[in-house]
């Protein structure tokens, strides 16, 4: 037989197609080795409470993960090891019970099992028809419920609350000057938007102002009371002055659980400012929005359900594994049309797989998107509302005990309320120095990961509880640690 150039052809793919298929060559021993790194994560979250809150990485494990990219294949059971050995014991901590810094989550093994079948499935969650799309808006329609919203309002998921804050900041701009911003930028405008938020607002409210070229000396820093919320007269002050200048305020970001204190602002009296000023009233409800779930709870966010726009983090207090942040939008047409493309490839079709009317990429600026929703789904789902309310509640409760625990030792003061589930407390007598030196001797302990925050104008112990885990003993057994330190 001759040659010829498709017989080279064939020849040239039948010998690439052996490693082409990036596919396992024999599955039985792939899924031996998947099941084996299963359980090991099984257990992993399981044996939490036994290992040490978080550990300083070795130089060696540091250097392990600086090797040049590697052109060979390795055997699968290799690479699991490595999994065990240099990245088990060296992760953030927060699944631990006493891990309290910042705001995280500690996950569930229930949303662990939905991200391998989200990662099976592969699904691109940007639009299409298929089940990805109708399990988000399943998401959308629960929190809609849950938050007092219509029906019809429109939701997406994000990675986080920074990226949902900064949606509604454009939503809200381009409501403000009309869509033709989208097109002209502000430069076309002869007017100057200027939006409010309180002085304990998330730093990621001031970026978005950035981010969305209006500028962060654009956000009017509102003052708070005693209790770290906003004051309702400074704020109707600020508004009236901007207006008197002839700029035009388009925006208010309340806050439902502050990052500082958790603190939530009143809801309901922002809400009747921005009903009367016509104004876009966006609620950062990152920590808090998922205690509407928790009844007792619930009265605390009153005025929730009036708001535009509100941004949350299922990552946090929901306990959905990351990333999992969330935009719920009221006016669904508002929504879309800050983001809607007409693009040649994303035209829709009445059958099909290009079906659908409302796609998640109208809704936002990621095309390519995963299968958050899953996660997020599973763990509703399986765990129901009501005890995740709960296990809400119950941290509150928890920081209320470690509150008291604290009050009763004269070394310790409170320094500021506990409105929800955090905690800042100082030492007496002991200086900025002291309180970090203590904070980082304990996260290098393995005992207890609490972080500091800054509380009228001093350092304090910051001790956030977030996570399912933790229990009174656990809260015990921190002050026992903490009081053994000071000697
Ligand atoms: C955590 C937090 C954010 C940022 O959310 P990410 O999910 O980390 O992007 C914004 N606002 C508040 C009040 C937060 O606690």
């Amino acid at each position: 037989m001759s040659r010829t150039p498709e017989s080279d052809l064939a020849a040239g793919l039948n010998e690439i197609e052996r490693t082409a298929n990036l596919d396992p060559t024999d599955w039985d021993a792939f899924r031996q080795a998947a099941h084996q790194m299963l359980d090991d994560t099984i257990d992993h979250i399981a044996n939490v409470r036994q290992k040490p809150v978080w550990q300083p990485m070795p130089s060696q494990i540091r250097a392990r993960f600086a090797h040049p990219l590697p052109q060979d294949p390795r055997a699968l059971d290799d690479v699991l090891s490595d999994i065990r050995d240099n990245i088990f014991p060296y992760a953030t901590g927060n699944l631990h019970p006493l891990f309290m810094g910042w705001v995280h989550g500690a996950g569930t093994p229930v949303g662990m099992v939905a991200e391998m079948v989200a990662a099976g499935l592969n699904m691109n969650c940007g639009g299409r028809d298929h089940v990805g799309i109708e399990v988000e808006k399943q998401i959308t329609r629960w929190m809609s419920e849950a938050l007092g919203y219509p029906e019809a309002a429109s939701g997406l998921f994000v990675t986080g609350s920074s990226m949902a804050n900064f949606l509604a900041v454009i939503i809200a701009r381009t409501e403000a000057l009309g869509e033709n911003v989208r097109r002209d930028g502000l430069g076309a405008v002869d007017r100057q938007l200027v939006a409010y938020t309180s002085a304990q607002a998330h730093i990621c409210i001031a970026q978005a102002m950035e981010l969305s070229g209006i500028g962060s000396a654009n956000l009017r820093s509102i003052a708070v009371d005693d209790a770290g919320r906003m004051n309702m007269d400074a704020l109707r002050a600020a508004i009236a002055e901007d207006r008197a200048r002839g700029l035009q305020p388009f925006l208010v970001v309340g806050t439902a659980g502050t990052v500082n204190t958790g603190a939530v602002d009143p809801l309901a009296e922002i809400a009747g400012i921005a009903e009367a000023e016509k104004v876009w009233f966006h609620v950062d409800g990152a920590i808090g929005a998922l205690g509407m779930l928790a009844p007792t709870l619930r009265e605390l966010f009153s005025g929730i359900e009036r708001s535009a726009s509100v941004a949350l983090d299922f990552h946090k207090w929901g306990h959905v594994p990351y990333d999992a942040g969330f935009l719920l939008v009221r006016d669904s047409a508002a929504h879309k049309r800050a983001f809607a493309q007409p693009a040649a490839y994303l035209q829709r079709s009445e059958r099909g797989l290009a079906a659908g009317d409302t796609w998640p990429c109208d809704l936002g600026p990621d095309l390519s998107r995963g299968f958050r929703a899953l996660k997020t789904w599973m763990t509703i789902e399986t765990l129901g509302a009501e005890r995740m309310g709960n296990a809400i509640a119950h941290t509150c409760e928890i920081a209320r005990y470690l509150a008291a625990s604290l009050k009763r030792d004269q070394r310790f003061e409170i320094k500021a309320p506990v409105a929800l589930n955090i905690v800042c407390f100082g030492i007496r007598g002991a200086n900025d120095h002291v309180i970090r030196e203590l904070v980082l001797d304990l996260h290098e302990s393995g005992l207890a990961v609490p972080s500091w925050t800054t509380v009228d104008g001093e350092l304090a112990v910051r001790c956030a509880i977030v996570n399912h885990r933790t229990t009174k003993a656990d809260i015990d057994g921190f002050v026992k640690v903490l009081t053994e330190r000071l000697g």
